[in-house]
C-alpha cells in the first residue's frame, strides 16, 4: 500500500500522515486502546485535488481489514468517522463526519473532508497564520465507540496537565452519555473530569495513567480525546495541548524536574510570547472586543484608565483617582512627570523609537503609539476615531502588546513572575553566550534593571536625566545662552545637577558596571514650547537654533566639538561621583563619524582614566572600524540611528508617513525600527565588526539600540559575535532566553 496507511503499519510520517493520523499510529503501536482504523495519506489527497480519483483499490482493501478485525462490516454495524488529518494544526477549520454506516457514504465522506481543506474559514485560517495551502491534509477513517450507548458511556478531553497553570494533574471536561460531537458543538454543558473520577474511578485511573504513558512518549504535555463505552476507554485522539505563558514556562521547568526533557529542550521549548505573557497584563479574551484604534505596539502590557491630555494634569488625576492613560499626539521630555504618573500612553505620531516609544519601555508601561487614525484636539480635550469622540475622563484600555485601543475597561489577566521562570532563566544565564544589560538613565531604571538580572547598564542617556522643571530649566539655560559668560553659568550649573544625580545612580548599582553616554541633545527635543515671544533675544536666540533636520543636525559629539566643555563638565561630574561610589564606569560617545573626533573628545576630558568607547551608529563609523577600533575602548552599535542613516529613513517620520504602506504592501517585510534589518544594517554590522575585530581582537562590542530587546534581532547579533546586548529592563527575560536558545542552536566556538 502507498496511498492508504492502517494504524497497525507503523508509519508515523506526519508529512504523509498529518498529526492526528500518525499520532493514532503512534498510540496503536504503544498499545493504547484505540479503535482502529486507516488513513488516506496526503499524496492521495494530493492526487485527488489533480485528478479527481481515489486510491479506491486501497480503500476497500484497509476497510476489508477494519470488518476483519472488528468482527463486522457496514452490513453488520460497523460504524466509522472521517476525519481531516493536516501536518499542522488547524483546530475545527474542516469538517467532520460521525456515525457513516455505509461504503458509499464513507467515499462521499472522504470527499467532503478533502473538499474542506479549500473551504473559505480553512482558506482564511490559513492566511492568518501562514500556512502554506499547498501542505495538504489526509482523512483518517476509524472505527466508532459510541459514548451514547448507555449510562457507562460518555465522552471527553482532557489535558495531561492544567493549560492555564502548568499544574500536574489530569484537567478537562466529561460529557455523560454523549458523542464527540456534543462537546464540541456546545450543545450540552459538559462536567468537569472529575466526574468521571466519581462514577467510574477505574477508567479515570486508567485515562490517567495512559496520559502520562502519552507525556513520558512525547515529552510533552497532551490535549486527549477519548470515549468511554459501556465502561471502556478508547482512546480517540493525542496531540501537544495548547497552553498559556505560565503553564508554558511551568511544565518545562517540571518536565526537566521529571526527567523528560534537558535544560535545553527546556528552553528552547519557550517562546519570547510566553514570557511576555508572564510579565505583561494582558486583556482577557481580546478576539471579543473591538478596538476603536490601531497604532504601533510600542511598549508591551494592557491598561485601562481614564483619559487625560494635559501630562501634569496626569500627576494630580493619578493622585487623586488613580488609572490614567496620557494621550497625546506625541511626547517630550516636558512630558516626562505624566509618562511617569499615567498607567499607559497613546500618541498618533512617532514610530517605535520615538520619545514615547524609549521612556515607556524603559518604564515598563504600556504605550501604544503612532496611531494614525486618532486625531488629538488637545485644545477641546478630546480625540476622535471616525465617528468615536473620547473626552477627557473617558476611560479607555490600551493594549501596547499588539497596537490595539478600545474603550472602556476590558477585563485584564495579572501579570505574575513565577519562581519556575527565575529557574529557567538561570539556565538561560548558564547557556547563554553573550551578556545580557539593560538601558537605564535613573536610579529606579537601575533597580529595575538589577530587579531583571542586568549583568551591567549598557546605555545611560544622559540627556534623559534632564527631567523635571529644575533640570529641563538647566539645560535650556544652556542651549539657549548667547555669551561665555551665560555657557558658563549655565554649565556651573549642570555640573551640580549632574554630579548629585550620578551619586543617586552610581548607589543604585550594586556591583554592576555602567556605561555613561555623553549628551545627545537633538536640541529641538529641549527646546521650552510656550516662549516669551515678546523677548527679541530670545526669539533671535530660537531663530539661530533652528535645524531643518534636527535628528541629523547638532547632536551628539557634534556639540561637543563646538563646545568642549560640555562634554568636559559631564566628565568632571562623572570624575567626582566615581571616586565617592567607587561604581565601575566607562564613558561613550555618540555619533561618532572620525577618528578625529574621537581624539577631540579624548583630548577635552583627558586624565580622568575612564574607559572611552563609541556609539556606531553613523554608515562612517562603521566604514572606518578598524582605525576607530585602535583608539576606543569598546563599541556599542546604536541600531536606532544606525537603522535611520543606511536606510535614509527619518526614526521620528518613517512610520507615521510612509512605513506602514510599506509592510501592508510587502515591499518590506519588516518594520527596520523593531527587527534588525539582516540583509542592509545587519551586513554593514558584520563588517564592521569583522574589521574591529580584526585590528583589535578582544574589542569589546555591544548594542544598545531597541533591537537589542528583540528577540529575532538578538539571534542575529549573537551569530554576528557580539560581546553583549542591552536592551530595556523589561525586555531583559526575553533577551536572556534568545540568547540562550542562540547559543544551543547556533554555539560560539
Ligand atoms: C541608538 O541610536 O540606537 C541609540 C541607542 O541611541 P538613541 O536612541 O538615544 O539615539
Ligand atoms: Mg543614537
Amino acid at each position: 500500500m502507498t496511498n492508504v496507511y492502517r494504524f497497525i503499519d507503523e508509519c508515523e510520517d506526519k508529512a504523509l500522515l498529518g498529526n492526528k493520523g500518525a499520532n493514532l499510529v503512534t498510540m496503536t503501536k504503544l498499545g493504547l486502546p484505540v479503535p482502529p482504523g486507516f488513513v488516506v495519506s496526503i499524496d492521495a489527497f494530493k492526487e485527488y485535488r489533480n485528478s479527481n480519483t481515489l486510491p479506491m483499490e486501497e480503500i476497500d482493501e484497509a476497510l476489508a481489514w477494519l470488518g476483519e478485525s472488528l468482527g463486522r462490516n457496514f452490513d453488520s454495524g460497523l460504524m466509522v468517522s472521517v476525519r481531516s488529518s493536516a501536518p499542522v494544526s488547524m483546530p475545527g477549520m474542516m469538517d467532520t463526519v460521525l456515525n457513516v454506516s455505509s461504503r458509499d457514504q464513507m467515499v462521499e465522506c472522504l470527499k467532503t473532508v478533502f473538499g474542506s481543506w479549500d473551504n473559505p474559514r480553512a482558506n482564511e485560517y490559513r492566511r492568518l497564520h501562514d500556512i502554506s495551502a499547498d501542505i495538504g491534509t489526509s482523512a483518517v477513517v476509524q472505527s466508532m465507540v459510541m459514548g451514547n450507548l448507555d449510562e457507562t458511556s460518555g465522552t471527553g478531553v482532557v489535558f495531561s496537565r492544567n493549560p492555564s497553570t502548568g499544574a500536574r494533574g489530569l484537567f478537562g471536561e466529561y460529557l455523560p452519555v454523549a458523542q464527540g460531537e456534543d462537546l464540541v458543538s456546545g450543545v450540552r454543558t459538559p462536567q468537569s473530569i472529575d466526574a468521571l473520577k466519581t462514577q467510574m474511578p477505574n477508567v479515570y485511573e486508567e485515562l490517567e495513567n495512559l496520559s502520562r504513558e502519552l507525556e513520558n512518549h512525547f515529552h510533552d504535555m497532551q490535549d486527549v480525546e477519548f470515549t468511554v463505552e459501556s465502561g471502556k476507554l478508547f482512546m480517540l485522539q493525542t496531540r501537544s495541548g495548547k497552553r498559556s505563558g505560565q503553564a508554558a514556562v511551568k511544565i518545562a521547568v517540571d518536565m526537566v524536574e521529571d526527567g523528560l526533557l534537558t535544560e535545553g529542550e527546556a528552553l528552547l521549548r519557550i517562546t519570547p510570547d510566553d514570557i511576555r505573557a508572564l510579565l505583561h497584563n494582558r486583556i482577557h479574551f481580546p478576539e471579543r472586543h473591538q478596538p476603536i484604534a490601531r497604532g504601533l505596539n510600542a511598549a508591551p502590557g494592557a491598561v485601562s484608565g481614564r483619559v487625560v491630555f494635559d501630562p501634569l494634569e496626569a500627576v494630580a488625576v493619578a493622585k487623586t483617582s488613580g488609572g490614567v492613560i496620557l494621550v497625546r499626539p506625541e511626547t517630550s521630555p516636558d512630558d516626562i512627570q505624566g509618562i511617569a504618573a499615567a498607567g499607559g500612553v497613546l500618541t498618533s505620531r512617532g514610530g517605535l523609537t520615538s520619545h514615547a516609544a524609549i521612556v515607556t519601555r524603559a518604564m515598563g508601561k504600556p504605550c501604544v503609539c503612532g496611531a494614525e487614525e486618532v486625531t488629538v484636539d488637545l485644545e477641546n480635550q478630546s480625540f476622535s476615531v471616525g465617528d468615536v469622540v473620547v473626552r477627557k475622563g473617558d476611560v479607555i484600555t490600551v493594549d501596547g502588546s499588539s497596537g490595539s485601543v478600545y474603550q472602556g475597561a476590558l477585563a485584564l489577566l495579572e501579570a505574575e513572575a513565577t519562581p519556575e521562570l527565575a529557574r529557567l532563566l538561570s539556565w538561560a544565564d548558564e547557556t547563554k553566550q553573550i551578556g545580557v544589560w539593560g538601558n537605564a538613565d535613573t536610579a529606579e531604571g537601575v533597580a529595575l534593571a538589577r530587579k531583571h538580572g542586568a549583568e551591567g547598564i549598557g546605555l545611560c542617556r544622559t540627556e534623559r536625566q534632564f527631567t523635571g522643571k529644575l533640570r529641563l530649566d538647566a539645560i535650556r539655560d544652556f542651549i539657549l545662552s548667547d555669551s561665555n559668560e551665560e555657557e558658563e553659568r549655565a554649565l556651573a550649573n549642570l555640573r551640580e545637577l549632574q554630579k548629585s544625580d550620578f551619586l543617586t545612580l552610581f548607589k543604585s548599582l550594586g556591583d554592576i558596571p555602567i556605561i555613561i553616554r555623553l549628551l545627545d541633545l537633538p536640541l529641538h527635543e529641549f527646546l521650552p514650547t510656550e516662549l516669551d515671544t515678546e523677548d527679541p533675544r530670545l526669539k533671535q536666540r530660537l531663530e539661530d537654533l533652528q535645524e531643518v533636520n534636527p535628528m541629523l543636525g547638532h547632536r551628539g559629539v557634534r556639540l561637543a566639538v563646538t563646545t568642549p566643555r560640555v562634554y568636559a563638565m559631564q566628565v568632571e561630574a562623572i570624575a567626582e561621583a566615581q571616586a565617592e561610589t567607587g561604581a565601575r564606569v566607562s564613558i561613550m560617545v555618540p555619533q561618532v563619524i572620525t577618528l578625529q573626533e574621537l581624539l577631540w573628545v579624548k583630548k577635552h576630558i583627558e586624565g580622568k582614566g575612564f574607559r572611552v568607547g563609541i556609539m556606531m551608529e553613523t554608515v562612517r563609523a562603521c566604514m572606518r572600524a578598524a582605525p576607530l577600533a585602535e583608539e576606543a575602548g569598546f563599541f556599542s552599535f546604536g541600531t536606532n540611528d544606525l537603522t535611520q542613516a543606511v536606510y535614509s529613513f527619518s526614526r521620528e517620520d518613517a512610520e507615521k508617513k510612509f512605513l506602514t504602506t510599506y509592510l501592508d504592501n510587502s515591499l518590506l517585510d519588516d518594520n527596520p525600527f523593531e527587527i534588525i534589518d539582516v540583509k542592509g544594517v545587519g551586513r554593514l554590522m558584520e563588517t564592521a565588526i569583522n574589521w574591529a575585530r580584526e585590528e583589535k581582537p578582544s574589542l569589546e562590542i555591544g548594542v544598545c539600540g531597541e533591537h537589542a530587546g528583540e528577540p529575532r534581532s538578538i539571534r542575529f547579533f549573537h551569530d554576528a559575535g557580539v560581546s553583549y546586548v542591552s536592551c530595556s529592563p523589561y525586555r531583559i527575560p526575553i533577551a536572556k532566553l534568545t540568547a540562550a536558545q542562540g547559543a544551543i542552536l547556533n554555539p560560539r566556538a
